[in-house]
């Protein structure tokens, strides 16, 4: 695989990080966002290794099970001390189009 296209994949899930933010805070640098599955025994691999290895639709696959979080709000749910919203769960769809979710307290723009 050439390195560019590996350098496209990269960008994109950054992308997609970036897009959602913390689904339970505001931090939104991308270097502070993590991708955390749902459900802990779908997680087949980590989205990292996915990069050089697998295909846009497998990391499509793998995305769709997770909601992006921040390191803090990461550690605060996997110590259950912080509820997730399942609305804000990553949702990528067939033309690799990220879908929005509602973001809370956001005035709807007139962006139509
Ligand atoms: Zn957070």
């Amino acid at each position: 695989m050439s390195r560019k296209h590996r350098h496209d994949r990269q960008h994109w899930i950054m992308e997609i990080k970036e897009h959602y933010g913390c689904a339970h805070c505001d931090e939104n640098s991308i270097c502070c966002l993590t991708f955390h599955h749902i459900d802990a025994k779908s997680k087949n691999r980590k989205i990292c290794k996915c990069l050089s290895n697998f295909s846009k639709a497998l990391i499509r696959d793998e995305v769709n099970k997770c909601i992006v979080l921040c390191f803090n709000c990461h550690a605060k749910v996997e110590k259950s001390l912080i509820e997730i919203d399942l609305n804000k769960r990553c949702y990528i769809n067939e033309h690799f189009q990220i879908a929005k979710f509602k973001k809370k307290e956001k005035k709807v723009s007139d962006d139509t």
